[in-house]
């Protein structure tokens, strides 16, 4: 669909995705274009249903300006999330709303090449069916939000930890069949875009952000970009190991942040102290092999469970040594933990503060915040569906440029 536009389209419509008010004056300032091209390039797509423009004050004070919107229903992409044990596969449309998700269940636990190959097949398959389902001329990119190491710039996932032995898989060639561009993205950089979409602070506005999912992760936006480093290997905060915690991690060295300030991280740390003869409201009475859950050990800690609430509140702390080291690394304003662990807001926001009082450059807190992000499990998949759009329509107003 986007091929089918003319150069000056393409330029102005990357320019309204991405502008937070897209008005004519910062359309013209964005593209380079002159006020009459812009004009007439606003007035074709408003023509083909793909922009709509209307009156409305954005700003606290001032006039009513006219602003450019996206069309709801112009165009869609799909947006594919892998956890352990499940992926979630979500269309959204070009405005970020999110138009239907299911998930898929996925039986095994660690990936050779073959096994990821097929399973991306699997995944690449229900993408087609998703596409299917609504008009397929206006899907415009695949993204895919993985956990472990990915370098987006190549296409390429470098290395999956949880999932898998694997290195440098090309995931463009695994999911060539669904017909449209496809990016591979991390849990944490999917989420920090989707933070940067929906945030009322100022575009340009710095922040990091703290994934905690099966894993631990981080993300950067510095100047409205989100910055992945050389390899994509930035923010790995996860293995940077923590004073006094000997416990293994999957990547192979000692005592990482991940053991701790993760999923997998409590919910291991809560089994090994049950093992240890720990008495919890936790303590398997029936099949020891029940799996124990985040959630089943938020609900222990609020029922004022002592292990499940020490747990939590370490979790809580090794979230603030992350925090602070991103503080004195980055010096950023602001810190958005996202991801499922952000549902345990009301255990971790204390001591992860405290954490952060105790260690951070006391400058660096100086009008600093902490959020917590609402989370669903559908952010993932939107998060990285609204990073192919803006990838898929940087590049197309990029062919443009050289035209
Ligand atoms: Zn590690």
């Amino acid at each position: 669909m986007l091929n089918e536009l003319a150069s000056d389209e393409r330029k102005v419509l990357h320019a309204v995705s991405s502008l937070r008010i897209p008005t004519r004056l910062a359309i013209l300032q964005a593209t380079g274009l002159s006020n009459g091209r812009a004009t007439r390039a606003l007035q074709s797509m408003r023509e083909k249903g793909i922009i709509v423009s209307h009156e409305e004050t954005r700003q606290e004070k001032g006039r009513p300006s006219i602003i450019h919107e996206i069309a709801p229903g112009a165009f869609f992409a799909i947006g594919a999330a892998l956890t352990v044990g499940c992926c979630t596969i979500a269309a959204v449309s070009g405005t970020g709303e999110l138009l239907e998700s299911h998930q898929l269940t996925i039986d095994a636990r660690a990936f050779d090449e073959a096994g990821l190959r097929a399973l991306l097949e699997r995944v690449g398959n229900d993408v087609t069916e998703a596409i299917g389902r609504r008009d397929p001329t206006r899907c415009i990119a695949v993204g895919l939000s993985v956990l472990g190491r990915v370098d987006t710039d190549r296409g390429v996932w470098s290395s999956g930890l949880q999932y898998g032995p694997f290195r440098n898989f090309d995931v463009g060639s695994a999911l060539h069949n669904v017909g449209v561009p496809v990016m591979v993205e991390d849990h944490a950089r999917s989420m920090a875009f989707l933070e940067r979409r929906r945030s009322a602070a100022p575009q340009r506005q710095d922040f990091a952000v703290l994934y905690m999912g099966e894993g631990l992760g981080s993300a950067f936006v510095l100047n409205g970009e989100i910055y992945r480093g050389h390899h994509g290997v930035a923010g790995e905060i996860g293995h940077i190991a923590l004073s006094g915690n000997e416990r293994r991690c999957i990547c192979g060295d000692t005592g990482c942040l991940e053991t701790v300030a993760s999923g997998s991280g409590i919910v291991a740390t809560a089994k090994a102290r049950m093992a240890e003869g720990v008495i919890s409201i936790l303590t398997p009475r029936g099949d020891p092999s029940e799996t124990l859950t985040l959630d089943a050990i938020h609900e222990a800690a609020k029922a004022n469970d002592r292990l499940a609430r020490q747990v939590l509140q370490e979790a809580g702390e090794a979230l603030g040594e992350a925090g602070s080291i991103l503080m004195k690394m980055l010096n950023v304003p602001r810190i958005v933990v996202c991801g499922e662990g952000s549902l345990l807001a009301d255990c971790l926001r204390e001591p992860m503060t405290r954490r952060i009082r105790e260690r951070a450059p006391l400058e660096s807190q100086r009008d600093f915040q902490i959020d917590f992000a609402l989370y669903s499990p559908s952010d993932e998949p939107i998060g990285v569906a609204m990073l192919a759009i803006d990838g898929a329509m940087a590049s197309a107003a990029g062919t443009a440029e050289g035209e």
